[in-house]
């Protein structure tokens, strides 16, 4: 039996950073994948996701190339160049993966892990592991929602990104993160899609006025919407697909996805018997330190359900290869977390919703813009982009941005600096705008449009 400083289970972005750190701090490391090196975000998440983006955006462009003058010849799209292409790219990245870790000094085994005792990691092959520490790094995997009747002719994500060809009308169940953008990436390829969600507005969980924002542009860009729905069960007839709602409606499809969350992968890994808790979901229960409740078991990533979003599984696996090898000990800040949908136009969030400021901040003041952007003047684009800013009137500090609109995820990520570092409205006021652009708006924000005094 070879023995490791540490064994990692699993090589997506948090098992990788791990291994590579606890690797350059000169720890002995084994790291396990049984699928493809780079787990969900490089293989079948954020990375061919955002490819997919940009080649549903050529659409866009290819619509409002008139205004400015340019004549478009026939197009004509194909999905398969399209996949073939992004395959190709996430199969370098892979690659890509694969050598760091070999480079840092880690040891591969392209294996699934299984927990024989508290140290013993045992391979599919039969051989065995032992590690000092061991690090579960698992991820998760779509939830498939509740069981209906035809459930085995819907797709998940990881099916959408086998489809061969692009369906033409699509069913969407969900209204959150991968539900909308992918949507929205086949709705502009071409799809007729209907998005059904349980609930009376997309994406649980953001600032009101974004959501409603948002769902007005995503029917603007011709996504319908079927609200308050379930579905209740799925049939074929001549090679096409039907839905059945739970109040009858049928609508018919050549694909139906689901994506109504995703699930710890936790399961048959040993885990219990070693005496690691577990919470309902499935999730690994982990102290700030990414410690489960067997001291020398860590966990991080979406296998602990916490943020669960590719830089905070890199912040939490180098956190805890600094602490438990490097001897400098840190936990990671879950509070601050800015992110962006990437849906069609896309959105970047940091910080409070208004319901959550207004829960501790009595007297917050609400600043918001709705304008056109400039390109739209010419393009005839019908397209508007929100902005919103929080702020403490005590303290004048900047509490949340909310944004929809074109580039919102790479304004997002600057805003979310000037948070960090306690960026007041009158910071954000003395700031000198960069004009012509759409993100000048956020330094121009002269007048609340609502003064909360609770
Ligand atoms: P989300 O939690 O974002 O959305 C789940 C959706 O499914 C919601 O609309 C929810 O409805 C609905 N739903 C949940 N359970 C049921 C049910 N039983 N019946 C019907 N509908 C149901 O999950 P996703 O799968 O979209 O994404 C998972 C996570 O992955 C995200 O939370 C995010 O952290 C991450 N992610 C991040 C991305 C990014 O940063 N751009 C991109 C993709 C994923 P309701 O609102 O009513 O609860």
């Amino acid at each position: 039996m070879q023995t490791f400083d540490l064994v990692v289970i699993g090589g997506g972005s948090g098992g990788v950073r791990a291994a590579r750190i606890a690797a350059g701090h000169g720890a002995r490391v084994a790291l396990l994948e049984e699928y493809r090196m780079g787990g969900t975000c490089v293989i079948r998440g954020c990375v061919p996701k955002k490819l997919m983006v940009y080649a549903s955006r050529v659409a866009q462009e290819l619509e409002e190339a008139k205004g400015f003058g340019w004549t478009v010849g026939a197009t004509h799209f194909d999905w398969p160049t399209l996949k073939a292409n992004r395959d190709r790219e996430v199969a370098r990245l892979e690659a890509v993966y694969r050598s760091n870790l070999q480079a840092a000094g880690v040891t591969i085994f392209d294996s699934r892990g299984v927990l024989q005792d508290a140290h013993t990691v045992s391979l599919t092959d039969g051989q065995c592991l032992h590690g000092n520490t061991l690090l579960l790094a698992t991820g998760a995997r779509p939830d498939h929602g509740p069981d209906i009747a035809g459930a085995e002719l819907a797709i998940d994500s990881n099916g959408f990104f086998e489809l061969e060809h692009l369906p033409q009308r699509v069913v969407v169940q969900g209204a959150g993160y991968i539900a909308l953008e992918l949507a929205c990436v086949l709705r502009l390829l071409g799809a007729e899609v209907t998005v059904v969600l349980r609930g009376a507005q997309i994406l649980r969980g953001f600032d009101d006025e974004l959501r409603n924002h948002l769902a007005h542009e995503l029917a603007a860009g011709g996504i319908q919407f079927r609200h308050g729905r379930q579905l209740h069960v799925i049939t074929r007839h001549d090679g096409a697909l039907q839905v059945t709602l739970d109040d009858g409606q049928q609508l018919a499809a050549d694909c139906v996805l689901r994506a109504v969350g995703r699930q710890p992968n936790s399961a048959g890994l040993g885990l219990e018997a070693v005496g690691v808790v577990l919470d309902a979901k499935g999730a690994v229960t982990v102290d700030a330190a990414s410690r489960s409740t067997v001291p020398h078991i860590y966990a991080v990533g979406d296998v602990t359900n916490r943020v669960n979003l590719t830089p905070m599984a890199i912040r939490e696996g180098h956190a805890f290869a600094d602490t438990v090898f490097g001897r400098t000990p840190r936990t990671v800040d879950h509070r601050l977390i800015p992110s962006a949908v990437f849906t069609t136009p896309e959105a970047g969030v940091v910080g409070l919703t208004e319901a959550q400021a207004l829960q501790s901040h009595p007297h917050l003041d609400v600043y918001r813009s709705i304008f056109r952007p400039m390109k739209a003047t010419l393009s005839g684009h019908g397209s508007r982009v929100f902005m919103k800013l929080l702020v403490d009137r005590d303290t004048d500090r900047v509490l949340g941005f909310h944004m929809v609109g074109p580039d919102s995820g790479e304004l997002v990520q600057l805003v979310a600096v000037t948070l960090q570092l306690g960026a007041t409205k009158a910071a954000f006021d003395a700031t000198l705008a960069v004009h012509p652009t759409a993100a000048e708006e956020l330094v121009t924000l002269r007048t609340p449009a609502v003064r909360h005094n609770l």
